[in-house]
């Protein structure tokens, strides 16, 4: 079969089209032939080395498709079922593996690719507004990448709980995007400081919480847009990781509260994954959450996905399609 490769770490050149042959499902596993994969920031890490895989690899945990043959030990999936999975392995290629109890069914009705498209940076986006920092009605989040894969679901997600809004983006096309997914207020954080643009905005008092997944150039502003007893919530690093702070600075800014969490932590029993895909899929299908897909590359083209994603080209959702 057809995969994307990573021999050696690096830059978006090292994803290699190679022929290899297909998996086979070890105990527990099932095979799935891809329909789609997402693409996901977490896979230009596992390029770079940021996050460490054992060479070679091929890149891609968030795919959708149909189970194509069981594992041994596996009850309950049957061959030719429509799935989506973030624990995937393998899933820029043509059949991929996935751990049985990180399956979910795609209920009739959601394409095979919206499905890929929302999985990942869905019920990231649920776990932040609904576990992490749970946002009531009234309190003030800030959005940074709010037109991103995860922004533009993370902003539909907030506002549904009645919070308002703050998006921050990298350019008026995706300002307007952020407007459209239900932001109250948009802020161009390359073209002005955003930390007192919020104190204005929330009348001197700061956001109840900052969602940061920009991380590098972005972790001092975020602290500095809280309330007293405010939460910085750093997911992520795409423009590199936050560097560890004094628990002091934390104090000095505010009693603050600090937290870096992972989807996999937040989908660790069989009960939380169900609750959040059902979720998911039942905002979709009730036109309630909307999954904006950017752009498709085809599984040759995985190099140019990462380009475009990492060089803020994409709002919402990039595939890669075998
Ligand atoms: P996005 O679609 O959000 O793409 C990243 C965006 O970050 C860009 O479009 C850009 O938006 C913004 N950005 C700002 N500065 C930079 C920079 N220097 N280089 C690149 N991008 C920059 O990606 P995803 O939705 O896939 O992921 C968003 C973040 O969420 C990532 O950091 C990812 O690691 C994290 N994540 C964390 C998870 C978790 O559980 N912890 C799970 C899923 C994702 P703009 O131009 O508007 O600034």
């Amino acid at each position: 079969m057809r995969a994307i490769r990573v021999h050696e770490t690096g830059g978006p050149e090292v994803l290699r089209l190679d022929e290899v042959s297909a998996p086979e499902p070890g105990p527990g596993q099932v095979r799935v032939r891809v329909v789609a994969a997402g693409l996901n920031y977490i896979d230009t890490y596992h390029r770079s080395g940021l996050y460490t895989l054992a060479l070679p690899f091929i890149p891609g945990s968030e795919l959708a498709g149909t189970i194509d043959a069981l594992g041994p030990g596996v009850s309950g999936w049957s061959v030719g079922e429509r799935v989506v999975t973030t624990g995937g392995v393998g899933g820029y290629a043509e059949l991929a593996l996935a751990p049985a109890e990180k399956v979910v069914r795609v209920p009739e009705g959601i394409d095979l690719k919206v499905a890929a498209a929302v999985a990942l940076q869905g019920m990231t986006a649920h776990y932040l507004v609904h576990s992490t920092y749970p946002l009531k009605a009234g309190e003030t989040c800030v959005v940074t990448a709010a037109a991103g894969g995860v922004g533009l679901l993370l902003v539909q997600m907030a506002k549904a709980l009645g919070a308002r809004v703050i998006g921050l983006v990298g350019s008026d096309a995706k300002a307007a995007l952020a407007r459209g997914a239900g932001a109250d207020e948009v802020i161009c954080y390359d073209r002005e400081p955003f930390a007192p643009r919020v104190r204005e905005l929330t009348g001197g008092r700061g956001a109840d919480v900052v969602y940061d997944s920009v991380g590098a150039s972005t972790w001092e502003g975020s602290i500095d847009s809280l309330r007293l007893r405010g939460t910085l919530v750093n997911f992520g690093n795409a423009s590199g990781p936050m560097p560890p702070i004094s628990p002091l600075v934390l104090m000095n800014k505010g009693s603050l509260f600090l937290t870096r969490p992972t989807l996999w932590h937040y989908i660790a029993t069989p009960e939380e994954l169900a609750w959040r895909a059902g979720d998911l899929f039942g905002w979709i299908a009730s036109g309630r959450l909307a999954v904006r897909i950017d752009r498709e590359f085809p599984l040759e083209q995985a190099a140019e996905a990462h380009i475009a994603l990492e060089s803020r080209q994409t709002a919402g959702k990039v595939l890669i399609v075998p």
